[in-house]
């Protein structure tokens, strides 16, 4: 793979830096990596990658834009109410980067599409707003073998990490929020600004991932407190009774 004298001068500010260079810049032309949910911290992680020059973007939400959505998901604007999320971020990513390619998917994804939607990717980044999608996302993903970046916000809390097969995403959560009943940002609010911040950390580690730059980072959470305004990072301990990447594997029949 090769980069071409517009992509050289496109990504000179990256390829300047001695962590990333021409090799890193062809790693993320090479990359491919699904974005669930074009939500608040999508609207941070989409430009973010299709900017930096990731090949390919799957971009997977099955929402249509609310008014109530824009304070937190600048990716959109007021004509856009009632159209596809997933759509409209594709059309995004295409007028900031013509190099990219992006799919749309408009589909909920659960415990029995996540491993057929996110098989073939080299990474995901979660940003969706539930705990059962979130947990069905990283069952999928320690299935695969793929990486995740999952991030979440509500309030003035935010939380990232990366995980990589062990520990998992549920060897923190645990089992009891698999259930599509959990709270949401709807419910119990959330500031847009936060949505951002934790958004563009995803999207740093992603790339820091992919690139090889810095200490690897799998396994730790960092949490961001938006009234303190500081960031904490913690380690966790994978749960040997986890039952996606734990010794007792009782996968989702789709991932067996
Ligand atoms: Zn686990």
């Amino acid at each position: 793979m090769r980069l071409s004298d517009e992509e050289l001068e496109r990504y000179a500010r990256h390829i300047v830096l001695p962590q990333v260079g021409g090799v890193g810049q062809k790693k993320l032309k090479s990359a491919r990596i699904a974005v669930v949910g074009a939500g608040g911290i999508g609207s941070s992680v989409i430009p973010a990658l299709a900017g930096a020059g990731v090949g390919e973007l799957t971009i997977i939400d099955d929402d249509s834009v609310e008014i109530g959505n824009l304070h937190r998901q600048p990716l959109f604007r007021e004509r856009d109410a009632g159209y596809s999320k997933a759509d409209l971020a594709l059309q995004f990513a295409q007028r900031l980067n013509h190099f990219v390619k992006a799919n749309p998917v408009q589909e909920r994804i659960g415990a029995d599409n996540a491993a057929q939607l996110l098989a073939d990717h080299d990474l995901v980044i979660d940003g969706s707003d539930n705990f059962a999608t979130r947990l069905a996302v990283s069952d999928a993903c320690v299935g695969l073998g793929i990486s995740l970046v999952s991030a979440a916000a509500v309030q003035f809390q935010g939380q990232v990490g990366l995980f990589r097969s062990k520990p998992c995403y549920r060897c923190f959560v645990g089992d009891a929020f698999d259930s599509d009943d959990c709270d949401n940002c709807a419910e119990l609010g959330v500031l847009g600004a936060l949505t951002a911040t934790v958004g563009s950390f995803a999207a740093l580690l992603a790339i820091n991932s992919i690139c090889g730059i810095g200490d690897d980072q799998s396994g730790q959470l960092h949490l961001f407190d938006g009234e303190r305004l500081s960031w904490r990072a913690m380690r966790i301990p994978a749960e040997p009774s986890c039952r996606a990447c734990g010794l007792n594997l009782e996968l989702p029949r789709s991932l067996r």
